[in-house]
Formats: structure tokens, sequence, C-alpha cells
């Protein structure tokens, strides 16, 4: 799974299916919430806050 600012949205996406060959979910970081698991802190490629998780 990638984290992502808005800005990264797309390159997120391009590498999530040249990763795993398959269209990813998407969802806003605002509007879920996991239990086990800890939103990193950063975008993965640069130092925004993340917006959007890709899965
Ligand atoms: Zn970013």
């Amino acid at each position: 799974m990638v984290v992502c600012c808005s800005e990264h949205l797309e390159l997120a996406i391009d590498y999530f299916v040249d990763e795993y060959e398959e269209a990813p979910d998407l969802y806003r970081l605002d509007e879920v919430s996991f239990t086990a698991w800890t939103v990193p802190a950063t975008c993965e490629f640069c130092d925004r806050i993340p917006k959007f998780l890709v899965v």
C-alpha cells in the first residue's frame, strides 16, 4: 500500500499498477480509520502530509 498527497496521487497509481499489475483502490485518509495501522506522517514521494491511501 502507498500513501500519498493529492499532488502525487497519479504517481502513486502508476507505481501501484507497475508493481502489482492491477488497478488500485483509492481511499481518502480523512474518511477511513484503521485500528492496527498508523498512517505514515508523509507522502511516499515527498514530505507533505498524505491525503490518499492506494491499496
Ligand atoms: Zn507527495
